[in-house]
Protein backbone atom coordinates (compact mmCIF):
# COMPACT_ATOMS: atom_id res chain seq x y z
CA UNK A 1 0.00 0.00 0.00
CA UNK A 2 1.50 3.32 -1.10
CA UNK A 3 -1.37 5.69 -0.40
CA UNK A 4 -4.43 5.73 1.80
CA UNK A 5 -7.36 8.08 1.58
CA UNK A 6 -9.84 7.92 4.42
CA UNK A 7 -13.49 7.79 3.60
CA UNK A 8 -16.85 6.26 4.34
CA UNK A 9 -18.93 3.88 2.28
CA UNK A 10 -22.04 2.05 3.42
CA UNK A 11 -20.82 -1.28 2.00
CA UNK A 12 -21.34 -4.55 3.81
CA UNK A 13 -19.81 -6.95 1.33
CA UNK A 14 -16.06 -7.22 0.94
CA UNK A 15 -14.74 -7.30 -2.67
CA UNK A 16 -11.84 -9.61 -3.60
CA UNK A 17 -9.37 -6.72 -4.07
CA UNK A 18 -10.09 -5.20 -0.65
CA UNK A 19 -7.56 -4.72 2.16
CA UNK A 20 -9.00 -6.20 5.36
CA UNK A 21 -7.77 -5.03 8.74
CA UNK A 22 -9.19 -7.89 10.76
CA UNK A 23 -8.68 -7.67 14.52
CA UNK A 24 -8.58 -10.67 16.82
CA UNK A 25 -8.32 -9.84 20.54
CA UNK A 26 -6.89 -6.41 19.58
CA UNK A 27 -4.21 -7.99 17.39
CA UNK A 28 -4.12 -7.51 13.62
CA UNK A 29 -4.64 -10.69 11.60
CA UNK A 30 -2.00 -11.29 8.93
CA UNK A 31 -1.14 -13.83 6.33
CA UNK A 32 2.44 -13.89 5.01
CA UNK A 33 3.09 -10.78 7.15
CA UNK A 34 0.41 -8.67 5.43
CA UNK A 35 -3.21 -7.79 6.17
CA UNK A 36 -5.65 -10.09 4.39
CA UNK A 37 -6.97 -9.31 0.95
CA UNK A 38 -10.71 -9.52 0.47
CA UNK A 39 -10.18 -12.80 -1.35
CA UNK A 40 -8.19 -14.27 1.54
CA UNK A 41 -10.77 -13.10 4.05
CA UNK A 42 -13.58 -14.76 2.11
CA UNK A 43 -11.54 -17.96 1.65
CA UNK A 44 -10.82 -18.10 5.40
CA UNK A 45 -14.54 -18.62 6.07
CA UNK A 46 -14.15 -16.57 9.23
CA UNK A 47 -17.01 -14.32 10.28
CA UNK A 48 -16.99 -10.85 11.81
CA UNK A 49 -18.79 -9.76 14.94
CA UNK A 50 -22.19 -8.39 13.96
CA UNK A 51 -21.99 -4.63 13.42
CA UNK A 52 -18.18 -4.51 13.51
CA UNK A 53 -17.60 -4.25 9.75
CA UNK A 54 -16.74 -0.77 8.46
CA UNK A 55 -15.33 0.58 5.21
CA UNK A 56 -12.61 3.00 6.29
CA UNK A 57 -11.29 4.39 3.00
CA UNK A 58 -9.42 3.57 -0.18
CA UNK A 59 -5.87 2.33 -0.73
CA UNK A 60 -3.90 3.06 -3.89
CA UNK A 61 -6.91 4.66 -5.60
CA UNK A 62 -8.90 1.46 -6.04
CA UNK A 63 -8.66 -0.98 -3.16
CA UNK A 64 -11.37 -0.39 -0.55
CA UNK A 65 -10.15 -0.91 3.02
CA UNK A 66 -12.22 -2.52 5.74
CA UNK A 67 -11.97 -2.99 9.44
CA UNK A 68 -13.72 -5.75 11.38
CA UNK A 69 -13.50 -7.81 14.53
CA UNK A 70 -13.09 -11.55 13.98
CA UNK A 71 -15.67 -13.73 15.68
CA UNK A 72 -13.63 -16.80 16.60
CA UNK A 73 -11.78 -17.91 19.72
CA UNK A 74 -8.69 -19.37 18.02
CA UNK A 75 -7.41 -18.34 14.59
CA UNK A 76 -6.85 -21.16 12.10
CA UNK A 77 -3.36 -21.66 10.62
CA UNK A 78 -1.65 -20.17 8.68
CA UNK A 79 -3.14 -16.90 9.95
CA UNK A 80 -0.91 -15.01 12.37
CA UNK A 81 -1.22 -11.79 14.31
CA UNK A 82 0.80 -8.68 15.09
CA UNK A 83 0.20 -6.03 17.76
CA UNK A 84 -0.85 -2.54 16.73
CA UNK A 85 2.33 -1.16 18.29
CA UNK A 86 4.50 -3.52 16.24
CA UNK A 87 2.58 -2.57 13.10
CA UNK A 88 3.22 1.13 13.74
CA UNK A 89 6.93 0.40 14.09
CA UNK A 90 7.27 -1.64 10.95
CA UNK A 91 4.67 -0.60 8.39
CA UNK A 92 4.67 2.12 5.72
CA UNK A 93 3.11 5.54 6.50
CA UNK A 94 0.01 4.74 4.40
CA UNK A 95 -0.48 1.41 6.17
CA UNK A 96 -0.03 3.09 9.54
CA UNK A 97 -2.64 5.70 8.72
CA UNK A 98 -5.08 3.02 7.62
CA UNK A 99 -4.54 0.67 10.55
CA UNK A 100 -4.74 3.52 13.07
CA UNK A 101 -8.10 4.49 11.65
CA UNK A 102 -9.20 0.85 11.50
CA UNK A 103 -8.38 0.27 15.16
CA UNK A 104 -9.93 3.52 16.42
CA UNK A 105 -13.19 2.95 14.59
CA UNK A 106 -13.46 -0.58 15.96
CA UNK A 107 -12.78 0.62 19.49
CA UNK A 108 -15.40 3.33 19.13
CA UNK A 109 -17.78 0.70 17.82
CA UNK A 110 -17.14 -1.63 20.75
CA UNK A 111 -17.54 1.07 23.39
CA UNK A 112 -20.63 2.81 21.98
CA UNK A 113 -23.03 -0.07 21.54
CA UNK A 114 -25.57 1.57 23.84
CA UNK A 115 -26.94 5.09 24.03
CA UNK A 116 -25.19 7.08 26.75
CA UNK A 117 -28.37 9.03 27.31
CA UNK A 118 -31.05 6.32 27.60
CA UNK A 119 -29.28 2.95 27.34
CA UNK A 120 -31.00 1.74 24.14
CA UNK A 121 -28.87 -0.25 21.65
CA UNK A 122 -27.44 2.22 19.11
CA UNK A 123 -27.64 1.78 15.33
CA UNK A 124 -25.15 2.85 12.66
CA UNK A 125 -26.09 5.98 10.72
CA UNK A 126 -26.46 5.46 6.99
CA UNK A 127 -24.05 8.02 5.53
CA UNK A 128 -21.26 8.58 8.03
CA UNK A 129 -19.29 6.96 10.82
CA UNK A 130 -21.79 7.75 13.54
CA UNK A 131 -24.25 5.88 15.72
CA UNK A 132 -27.73 6.99 16.54
CA UNK A 133 -30.11 5.95 19.28
CA UNK A 134 -33.40 4.81 17.72
CA UNK A 135 -35.23 5.72 20.91
CA UNK A 136 -34.11 9.24 21.83
CA UNK A 137 -32.22 10.28 18.67
CA UNK A 138 -28.87 10.90 20.42
CA UNK A 139 -25.95 10.73 17.95
CA UNK A 140 -22.36 9.78 18.80
CA UNK A 141 -19.32 10.23 16.58
CA UNK A 142 -15.95 8.48 16.82
CA UNK A 143 -14.15 9.79 19.85
CA UNK A 144 -10.89 11.74 19.62
CA UNK A 145 -8.91 12.94 22.62
CA UNK A 146 -6.62 15.88 21.77
CA UNK A 147 -3.38 16.00 23.70
CA UNK A 148 -0.65 18.63 23.49
CA UNK A 149 3.06 17.93 23.40
CA UNK A 150 5.66 20.63 23.90
CA UNK A 151 9.42 20.68 23.58
CA UNK A 152 10.75 23.57 25.66
CA UNK A 153 14.02 25.23 24.59
CA UNK A 154 16.32 27.18 26.88
CA UNK A 155 19.02 28.57 24.62
CA UNK A 156 20.36 25.47 22.91
CA UNK A 157 19.15 23.14 25.64
CA UNK A 158 16.02 20.99 25.42
CA UNK A 159 13.70 20.16 28.29
CA UNK A 160 13.20 16.40 28.42
CA UNK A 161 11.34 14.51 31.10
CA UNK A 162 10.29 11.01 31.98
CA UNK A 163 7.10 9.56 33.37
CA UNK A 164 7.20 6.50 35.62
CA UNK A 165 5.55 4.45 32.83
CA UNK A 166 8.26 5.10 30.21
CA UNK A 167 10.71 2.39 29.25
CA UNK A 168 13.81 2.59 31.48
CA UNK A 169 16.13 5.42 30.48
CA UNK A 170 13.70 7.03 28.01
CA UNK A 171 12.96 10.76 28.13
CA UNK A 172 10.54 12.78 26.03
CA UNK A 173 8.89 16.15 25.54
CA UNK A 174 6.12 17.10 27.98
CA UNK A 175 2.58 16.10 27.05
CA UNK A 176 -0.93 16.03 28.42
CA UNK A 177 -4.60 15.95 27.49
CA UNK A 178 -6.50 19.10 26.61
CA UNK A 179 -9.23 19.89 29.15
CA UNK A 180 -12.83 20.70 28.16
CA UNK A 181 -13.13 24.40 27.42
CA UNK A 182 -9.38 24.86 27.02
CA UNK A 183 -7.41 26.11 24.00
CA UNK A 184 -4.31 24.21 22.84
CA UNK A 185 -2.15 27.13 23.90
CA UNK A 186 -3.66 27.23 27.38
CA UNK A 187 -3.17 23.47 27.68
CA UNK A 188 0.55 23.89 26.88
CA UNK A 189 1.03 26.55 29.56
CA UNK A 190 -0.98 24.59 32.14
CA UNK A 191 0.73 21.24 31.54
CA UNK A 192 4.23 22.72 31.66
CA UNK A 193 3.44 24.52 34.92
CA UNK A 194 1.74 21.47 36.48
CA UNK A 195 4.39 18.96 35.47
CA UNK A 196 7.64 20.86 35.95
CA UNK A 197 6.72 24.25 37.48
CA UNK A 198 8.06 26.63 34.81
CA UNK A 199 6.56 29.18 32.43
CA UNK A 200 7.07 29.21 28.66
CA UNK A 201 6.58 31.67 25.84
CA UNK A 202 6.71 31.97 22.05
CA UNK A 203 4.75 28.81 21.17
CA UNK A 204 5.30 27.47 17.62
CA UNK A 205 3.11 24.78 16.11
CA UNK A 206 5.18 21.78 14.98
CA UNK A 207 2.76 19.13 13.74
CA UNK A 208 0.24 16.52 14.76
CA UNK A 209 -0.12 12.75 14.79
CA UNK A 210 -2.96 10.33 15.30
CA UNK A 211 -2.06 8.11 18.23
CA UNK A 212 -4.47 5.18 18.41
CA UNK A 213 -3.90 4.13 22.04
CA UNK A 214 -6.82 4.28 22.09
CA UNK A 215 -7.95 7.54 20.44
CA UNK A 216 -5.50 10.38 20.95
CA UNK A 217 -4.56 13.15 18.59
CA UNK A 218 -1.15 14.53 19.53
CA UNK A 219 -0.61 18.21 18.69
CA UNK A 220 3.02 19.21 19.09
CA UNK A 221 4.62 22.58 19.79
CA UNK A 222 8.03 24.09 20.41
CA UNK A 223 8.22 26.78 23.10
CA UNK A 224 10.90 28.88 24.78
CA UNK A 225 11.66 28.82 28.48
CA UNK A 226 10.41 31.97 30.19
CA UNK A 227 10.99 31.54 33.92
CA UNK A 228 10.87 29.42 37.05
CA UNK A 229 12.84 26.56 38.60
CA UNK A 230 12.45 23.04 37.23
CA UNK A 231 10.51 21.03 39.80
CA UNK A 232 9.05 17.74 38.56
CA UNK A 233 5.66 17.04 40.15
CA UNK A 234 6.80 13.54 41.20
CA UNK A 235 3.58 11.95 39.94
CA UNK A 236 3.35 12.35 36.18
CA UNK A 237 6.98 13.40 35.89
CA UNK A 238 9.65 11.67 37.96
CA UNK A 239 12.65 13.40 36.43
CA UNK A 240 13.24 16.34 34.08
CA UNK A 241 16.23 18.30 32.92
CA UNK A 242 17.63 20.63 30.28
CA UNK A 243 19.89 18.70 27.93
CA UNK A 244 22.48 19.82 25.40
CA UNK A 245 21.53 18.65 21.88
CA UNK A 246 24.69 16.52 21.66
CA UNK A 247 24.19 14.86 25.06
CA UNK A 248 20.60 13.62 25.02
CA UNK A 249 19.27 10.77 27.15
CA UNK A 250 17.29 7.84 25.68
CA UNK A 251 14.52 9.03 23.34
CA UNK A 252 11.01 7.83 22.38
CA UNK A 253 10.70 5.33 19.58
CA UNK A 254 11.42 6.45 16.05
CA UNK A 255 7.99 6.82 14.51
CA UNK A 256 6.47 8.86 17.31
CA UNK A 257 5.87 12.57 16.84
CA UNK A 258 7.85 13.09 20.05
CA UNK A 259 10.93 11.66 18.34
CA UNK A 260 10.33 13.76 15.19
CA UNK A 261 9.89 16.85 17.32
CA UNK A 262 13.09 16.27 19.28
CA UNK A 263 15.17 15.38 16.22
CA UNK A 264 13.86 18.35 14.29
CA UNK A 265 14.78 20.81 17.05
CA UNK A 266 18.19 19.15 17.50
CA UNK A 267 18.84 19.53 13.76
CA UNK A 268 17.81 23.19 13.98
CA UNK A 269 20.21 23.71 16.90
CA UNK A 270 23.10 22.20 14.96
CA UNK A 271 22.70 24.77 12.18
CA UNK A 272 22.63 27.73 14.58
ZN1 LIG B 1 -31.07 7.10 23.61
Amino acid sequence: MHAFELGFAPIDTIPANAVVFAFHHNQIVLTASLPLTGEQWLASQLTHLPGSLHCIGMADSGMPCFTLRVEVETLPAPLETISLRAALLNWSPAMIEAVSRAFQLLEWDRTHRFCGQCGTTTQPKAHEHAKQCPSCGYVVYPRLSPAIMVLVKKGRQLLLARSPGFTPGAYSALAGFVEPGESLEAAVHREVMEEVGITVTNLRYFGSQSWPFPHSLMIAFVADYAGGELSPDGVEIEDAGFYEPDALPGLPYKLSIARHLIESVVAECSTQ
